[in-house]
């Protein structure tokens, strides 16, 4: 919760559809200020008419947080319109579908498709991370929370290789990053969601969809809320002790 002294500013990558979605609508029921992003302007134009609130604490921009550029100017803007930003919540991700399931997944994959998803799903993090630490620990305190997955911790059964390494490599960019900023009172955490439902999820085939589901001892998949409940409190003041954690949101699924 967003209370008077504490830091208010929130910017959410990924913001206008699914997890992102219901981490924008959690921050703003709090009370913070939220910034967010994505790369289609119909999609962020769709969320902002489904948010209620006051529009002076939302801010949505287009923007790939694979351009620095664009990253930069839209950081310039929330700066100016709020100050700094005390919370970051690395959420952006895609996760390309093979094009036929009877061929190994390498040998479908151009090195261009690998390098996109590495270059959105963990240079995306790294770029936000090295432009907004700088003034997290000028003001001693900072929240920073990386949406992963549960194909960066175990073998990935849905999702392609590239998707799994970008999501085990953002779990040793959380470890290191929360080792460097700690004695400036930033944490860093990561959350590995198991199958959420989503535009990224929800589209797969039936069979896929129900074989998921036959693996997830708890017998449904979760939700975005669930998600967004969990970033809210790693955000928060009283989340201070924990750092570098990587935290499965699966419903007891840990296999390969
Ligand atoms: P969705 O596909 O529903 O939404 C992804 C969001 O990320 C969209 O708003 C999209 O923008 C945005 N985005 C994609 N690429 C970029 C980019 N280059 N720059 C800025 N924004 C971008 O995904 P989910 O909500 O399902 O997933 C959110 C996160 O959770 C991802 O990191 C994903 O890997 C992770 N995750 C999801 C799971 C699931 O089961 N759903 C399970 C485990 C992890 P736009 O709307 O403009 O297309």
């Amino acid at each position: 919760m967003a209370t008077e002294g504490d830091p208010s500013a929130v910017l959410v990558t990924g913001g206008a559809r699914g997890i992102g979605l219901a981490i924008v609508r959690r921050f703003l029921a709090d009370g913070y200020r939220v910034a967010f992003v994505a790369t289609h302007a119909n999609h962020l134009q769709r969320a902002l008419e489904s948010l209620s609130g006051p529009e002076d604490r939302v801010l949505a921009g287009v923007v790939d947080v694979t351009h620095q550029n664009e990253v930069d100017r839209f950081v310039d803007q929330i700066r100016s319109r709020w100050g700094e930003i005390a919370v970051l919540v690395n959420n952006a991700g895609i996760s390309p579908k093979r094009v036929d399931d009877k061929l190994p997944w390498f040998s479908q994959m151009s090195r261009e498709e690998w390098a996109r998803v590495i270059d959105v799903n963990l240079s995306g993090p790294f770029t936000l991370i090295r432009l907004l630490a700088p003034s997290m620990i000028a003001n001693g305190y900072g929240r920073i929370v990386n949406i992963g997955s549960l194909a960066g911790r175990a073998v990935p059964l849905i999702a392609g290789p590239h998707y799994a390494a970008s999501k085990a490599g953002l779990i040793g960019l959380t470890r290191a990053a929360a080792r460097d900023l700690a004695p400036h009172g930033v944490t860093v955490n990561c959350i590995a969601p198991g199958r959420i439902l989503s535009d990224l999820t929800g589209p797969a085939e039936a069979a896929v969809n129900r074989s998921a589901l036959s693996r997830i001892p708890i017998g449904r998949f979760g939700t975005a809320e669930e998600v967004a409940d969990l970033a809210a409190f790693l955000a928060s003041p009283k989340a201070g002790f924990i750092t570098g954690a990587t935290i499965d949101m699966t419903g007891g699924e840990f296999g390969g």
